[in-house]
């Protein structure tokens, strides 16, 4: 019976994410979905891609939380338009809660809307949101077995930041190995080495995304 449940839940959501899909495209909006565990790194990248690239597209962000408002405050010193969504205790994003951030934004003027998702390597991979792409930030301090104990997640993305390469002299993390893990468990996925503190690697981030957005 509980099976029922959770594909009947599964199943409501896709349908609300094919809606969201339909109102992103015909506002030719292109929507990255983007997961991590807590503390990787997700809203340090989300300000290092709008400081890249919003001379060239018009970004707006979308930072879901348990709960405060924090990560939204960052971000809307950017001067761009930003929604928080508190989830109230859930542990990922669902696409009604995406429907209601997508009605609180002015979508005719962005090109490219970055959702930050909870926090959580387990369910955001379960539940589409009606995006074009997913991308998953790893951390070097968060150790190389990552993709063995989580493989849903790091199978279902696009792309692959890991970040906080700065750090690599002080921990012990073998990046070709973890690369190779990687690349068994999921041989599409694009990997970025990424530092938010030094700016490594973000402009080739930037661009495969921008590439992205003008492919679709
Ligand atoms: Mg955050
Ligand atoms: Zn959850």
């Amino acid at each position: 019976m509980k099976i029922k449940v959770l594909k009947d839940i599964l199943g409501a959501n896709e349908q609300l994410a094919a809606n969201n899909r339909e109102l992103l495209d015909s506002n030719k909006v292109f929507a990255v979905n983007i997961m991590a565990s807590p503390g990787a790194g997700k809203t340090s990248v989300v300000l290092q891609t709008i400081r890249a690239l919003k001379d060239k597209v018009r970004i707006g962000v979308i930072e879901g939380d348990i709960a405060s408002s924090i990560d939204a405050e960052t971000v809307a010193k950017e001067g761009i338009p930003v929604v928080q969504i508190n989830t109230g205790g859930e542990c990922h994003l669902e696409a009604n809660q995406l429907e209601n951030a997508l009605n609180n934004l002015p979508l005719a003027d962005i090109d490219l809307l970055l959702i930050e998702n909870v926090g959580n390597l387990v369910c955001p991979a379960e539940f589409n949101l009606g995006e074009h792409r997913k991308v998953l930030i790893a951390s070097v301090p968060e150790g190389d077995d990552k993709p063995f104990k989580y493989p849903l997640m790091f199978n279902t993305v696009d792309a692959l930041i890991l970040n906080k390469i700065d750090l690599l002299p002080y921990v012990k993390f073998n990046v070709n190995t973890f690369t190779k893990t990687v690349q068994n468990i999921n041989s599409k996925v694009e990997i970025f080495k990424v530092s938010c503190t030094t700016g490594e690697g973000i402009q080739a981030w930037a661009k495969w995304l921008n590439a992205q957005m003008k492919q679709r």
